[in-house]
């Protein structure tokens, strides 16, 4: 049973808006890959772990930001069977990789990565030391896994906690049984009650209101390229269908996210939503779906 969804964080939510709407440099578009990418691999890992035939009475809890001692980790996926703790650290890598003799992780073009061994680990004893914080004792397992069918790593240590694409099945045979007791699911309540909401963003790119391209991006594909007909906005690029309401209520919550200090207006939304032709339907969509505040010329909207 899940317990804990997983949505898109909002780092990569604002890389998917500034990408359509401003040049990144070819730095941040590689980053923004990534994200794209680790994202992919988790959603994938939780179709696997949901698939499992006795999911049900499991708790998973996906995407955890905790802090210990003033230190912030994360924790991409966290199974909770009978009284043990899965921790999971899921990496989308794809290509060949190897670890040289000093023990570092690299492409076969010799460029280093992030040991994900030493990740793990870190998460590990930042969780068991919360725990303890909490006065809560019990059994951690930590694995990092692979997801990646095309991944391929060269002299794998053995006796490693990692499980590669290719013995998922096997690792899953090896899960117990038992449904989580009430211990584990005071241990998951904890874990939910003392999650974070917000993470410190690292690497968004600089930009302004102006900079960036108005209009309102496709849902699915975040093409700019949509063509109105009737009340139904079609995206060229994948032919993908969305009703002009919700699509001008998506892209308030688009420039709230990207503009947190901008207020909210029937004229700022119109400026934005580039190509909507009525200043009265983005007031009643506005009026309707937000709450306003203060009255006249002066008046904005709050989610
Ligand atoms: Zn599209």
């Amino acid at each position: 049973m899940v317990i804990k969804p997983r949505s898109e964080s909002k780092e990569l939510k604002l890389y998917r808006m500034l990408n359509m709407r401003m040049d990144l440099s070819v730095e941040e578009v590689q980053y923004y890959g990534s994200l794209e990418k680790g994202f992919e691999g988790e959603i994938q890992f939780d179709a696997w772990l949901e698939s499992l035939p006795e999911s049900e009475n499991r708790l998973i809890l996906n995407d955890l930001l905790l802090e210990c001692n003033h230190t912030t980790f994360q924790i991409d996926s966290l199974l909770l069977v009978d009284e043990t703790l899965y921790v999971f650290e899921v990496k989308n890598y794809e290509g060949d990789f190897y670890i040289d003799e000093n023990g570092r992780w690299l492409t076969l073009s010799k460029k280093e990565i992030k040991n994900p061994l030493l990740q793990l680990e870190r998460s590990e004893s930042l969780l068991r030391q919360l725990l303890q914080n909490h006065g809560i004792k019990t059994h951690i397992e930590p694995y990092v896994i692979f997801i990646n069918p095309n991944f391929q790593l060269y002299q794998a240590p053995l006796g490693q906690p990692i499980i590669f694409p290719t013995q998922l099945k096997r690792f899953s045979k090896k899960l117990p049984v038992k449904p989580a007791n009430r211990k584990g699911i005071q241990i998951a309540e904890k874990l939910l009650s003392i999650h974070l909401k917000e993470s410190p963003f690292k690497r968004l790119p600089k930009y302004t209101y102006e900079q960036l391209k108005k209009g309102i991006i496709c849902q699915s594909c975040y093409s700019c390229e949509l063509q109105f007909q009737d009340q139904i906005l079609v995206c060229t690029k994948c032919s993908c269908k969305e009703d002009v309401r919700s699509s001008i209520i998506r892209s308030v919550e688009e420039f709230i996210l990207l503009f947190p200090d901008r207020k909210v207006t029937t004229n700022a939304i119109f400026d934005w939503c580039k190509g909507i032709k009525s200043k009265k339907v983005i007031r009643k969509i506005l009026s309707e779906n937000f709450t306003c505040i203060g009255y006249g010329k002066s008046s904005y909207y709050v989610d």
